[in-house]
């Protein structure tokens, strides 16, 4: 089973994996926790050359097409083996975050992120968890966060604003793998109801 978070920066997506990874795990599950842009080593490559330096390196196609690369090696390299082995996969953003962020509020490539999917990717997720936030409060946390990936740092509140729609319209394209939690919200109340859907997409 293969399970993807995703949200706004600061909404909480890897503090809310790690914490459905640990849960599974004790309850007896092979889990393979990961994360997008990067999760295996060439990925990982490629994520430090899109999150690292000049804000203008890439132009939005580019940017589009190493998100891709990455995936591409992350679903070789990691997810698919850990499938086929019957794992459970738990990603900290997949495709949903490019359906966003290069088809939307980074870029405005929906076409053509959707055909490269259909191209190179080709996989969903059976449960998409979208953690939903007020973007100010987001924005405040992810902000709080020391981190070198600075190209992607200044997203401002209404660039955030429209990605959090972006997830929410998601949700409503894809009704029967994605499922809005209200993030804003004490960490292990957001983990309960998780916890339940990923119950209910592994019976
Ligand atoms: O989730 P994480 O903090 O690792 O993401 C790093 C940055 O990359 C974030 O600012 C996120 O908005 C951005 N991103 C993006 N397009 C993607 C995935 C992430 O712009 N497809």
């Amino acid at each position: 089973r293969f399970i993807t978070f995703e949200g706004i920066d600061g909404s909480g997506k890897s503090t809310q994996a790690r914490a459905l990874a640990e849960r599974l795990r004790a309850g007896g599950h092979e889990v393979v926790l990961t994360r997008e842009p990067g999760g295996s080593p060439g990925a990982e490559d490629i994520r430090r050359l899109v999150l690292e330096g000049d804000p203008d390196r890439w132009s939005p196609e580019t940017e589009l097409l190493l998100f891709t690369a990455a995936r591409r090696d992350h679903l070789e390299r990691t997810i698919g083996p850990a499938l086929d082995r019957g794992a459970v996969v738990i990603c900290d953003r997949f495709a949903d975050s490019t359906r966003v962020y290069q088809g939307i509020t980074r870029g405005d490539l929906r076409a053509t992120v959707d055909r490269l999917h259909d191209l190179m990717i080709g996989r969903e997720p059976d449960l998409t968890v979208i953690l939903d936030m007020a973007p100010a409060t987001g924005l405040a946390r992810a902000r709080g966060r020391n981190g070198s990936e600075e190209r992607f740092e200044d997203f401002g509140e209404a660039l955030q604003a429209r990605s959090r729609q972006g997830f929410l319209d998601l949700a409503t394209e894809f009704p029967g793998r994605c499922r809005v939690v209200d993030a804003d919200r004490a960490p292990d109340e957001v983990a309960r109801d998780i916890a339940r859907l990923a119950e209910a997409a592994l019976a």
